[in-house]
């Protein structure tokens, strides 16, 4: 149904430059330019540069140039997060002051210690949807004072969303529209756990805003109304709708798509250089090709 409200619809490709783009994020660039131009709607394009240690200029000049002969065309100026870093900044103030934050101090190290005693000694550690253990719950009951003297001296932390405190604050149970599919097949309205991730990070001293914590602003902030992303970030989503839920930001529909696999049946990774687009466009694939390759896959490209 094309309607005159669909031409209100904004799309975005969100990619992170520190590395080369693949197929896997062709197919979702295609989807979402396509998508956009079949509604009438906009196609944005965004530059999840948020981690300075990873993102390199290189590699966003990489991705302006790789989509650019995919034949797909964006509003500019393209945002970047790292322009936005103090807007990120008040949102994690605002959840600090509504009491759902703390500061974590355990490395990883120490967390993959205090799971392998537990595992040693019989016990099961839990797990995120990704298979990392879960960051302990005892240590949002360290006394306040302590963890801010310790801060105050320098010690490394990162803030961390209490769920329990989280999920106490949303009115409802949440959920999502899902016009894609999850890696069980899950879709239309969705049940949102985001209990399943544990005490997830906002905000590390070196990435002032997470990931979970910029998506769902910048969404916001750039009006998005539809999210097309790869299935690996679907049971994120969870965690995005508890975000803005507490933000009280509006909740896009969502579109997750399959994973294009890589040569060897494995997921696709940017360090893998065969399978980029431009090793592909260096061996002489076309756009064209490119397109016809993913349907290949069997992914229907409007
Ligand atoms: N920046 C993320 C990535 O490159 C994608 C974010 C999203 O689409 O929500 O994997």
């Amino acid at each position: 149904m094309q309607t005159a409200l669909s031409k209100n619809r904004v799309f975005r490709f969100a990619p992170s430059p520190n590395g080369l783009l693949h197929l896997g994020h062709a197919l979702s660039a295609i989807l979402n330019h396509d998508l956009a131009a079949a509604c009438g709607g906009r196609f944005l394009l965004r530059m999840e540069d948020i981690d300075p240690a990873r993102s390199r200029p290189e590699f966003e000049a990489a991705i302006y140039r790789d989509l650019a002969w995919l034949g797909l065309d964006w509003e500019k100026p393209v945002r970047r997060q790292s322009e936005h870093l103090a807007f990120y900044g008040a949102a994690l103030e605002r959840l600090k002051a509504m009491g759902v934050l703390y500061p974590g101090f355990l490395s990883r190290g120490e967390v993959r210690a205090r799971v392998l005693a537990q595992e040693a000694a019989g016990g099961v550690w839990p797990r995120d949807p990704d298979g990392a253990p879960l960051y302990p719950t005892e240590e949002r009951s360290l006394d306040r004072d302590r963890a801010l003297g310790w801060i105050a001296a320098g010690r490394q932390h990162a803030w961390r969303l209490d769920m329990e405190k989280a999920l106490a604050l949303v009115p409802e149970a949440l959920s999502w529209s899902e016009a894609g599919e999850g890696p069980e097949g899950e879709t239309g309205t969705v049940a949102a756990r985001p209990e399943r991730w544990g005490d997830v990070i906002l905000s590390r001293p070196d990435a002032p805003a997470s990931y979970h914590l910029a998506v769902v602003l910048d969404d916001a902030a750039q009006g998005i109304t539809d999210v097309v992303r790869g299935q690996d970030l679907f049971h994120a989503t969870a965690v995005h709708r508890l975000l803005q839920s507490l933000l009280g930001l509006p909740a896009p529909s969502y579109r997750h798509h399959g994973l294009v696999p890589g040569p060897d049946g494995r997921k696709l990774s940017k360090s893998n250089e065969d399978t980029g687009l431009t090793a592909y466009r260096e061996r002489g694939v076309s756009p064209a090709g490119i397109r016809a390759l993913l349907a290949g896959y069997g992914f229907v490209l409007h």
